[in-house]
């Protein structure tokens, strides 16, 4: 299922944003300022070294311009908070894929009802023109009785004319 390998790699996506540094522009005092003088945000690192640390950085932080002001706010984890906080980020996105599957065969449940419900539109319509064509059929049939005793009607009184 090609459709479903592309969608779940959407998924995987979502979950590398999830990685990115999340930003706070509103901490407690005291405010930390970057070599531009700017009011230093507070970001968390999703890095497998340094998951959910926080450090202050330059508002231009993974950008250009940049003046490259980088502090740690938290002090480094312990291994053994580092290790479950990983595990927990694993089972997110464990959590992801299988949301992204479901997601996916619902989707596929859904399409099929369509599907269903089209071919039954199709076949009404279908019987439809089916009638008209009968109905069209008799009408031409009519025409040509009507045709036919009209022509009959024309040489009877033809025959009628030469004979008198
Ligand atoms: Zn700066």
């Amino acid at each position: 299922m090609s459709s479903a390998s592309s969608s779940s790699g959407r998924c995987r996506r979502r979950v590398v944003l999830l990685r990115q540094p999340s930003r706070e522009e509103d901490y407690e005092p005291p405010r930390r300022y970057c070599n531009h003088r700017m009011v230093a945000s507070r970001w968390m690192a999703w890095t497998d070294g340094n998951p959910g640390q926080r450090f202050y950085g330059c508002p231009l932080y993974n950008q250009d311009g940049t003046c490259g002001f980088f502090a740690w706010h938290d002090n480094e984890f312990g291994k053994r908070a580092k290790t479950m906080i990983k595990e927990l980020l694993d089972d997110i996105d464990k959590l992801y894929d299988e949301n992204c599957s479901l997601r996916i065969a619902s989707h596929g449940h859904r399409v099929g009802e369509e599907l269903d419900s089209i071919h039954g539109e199709l076949r009404e319509l279908k019987r439809r023109n089916e009638l008209y064509d009968r109905e069209v059929r008799k009408g031409k049939n009519k025409f040509k009785l009507a045709m036919t005793l009209l022509l009959f009607t024309f040489v009877w009184l033809c025959v009628l004319y030469v004979k008198m």
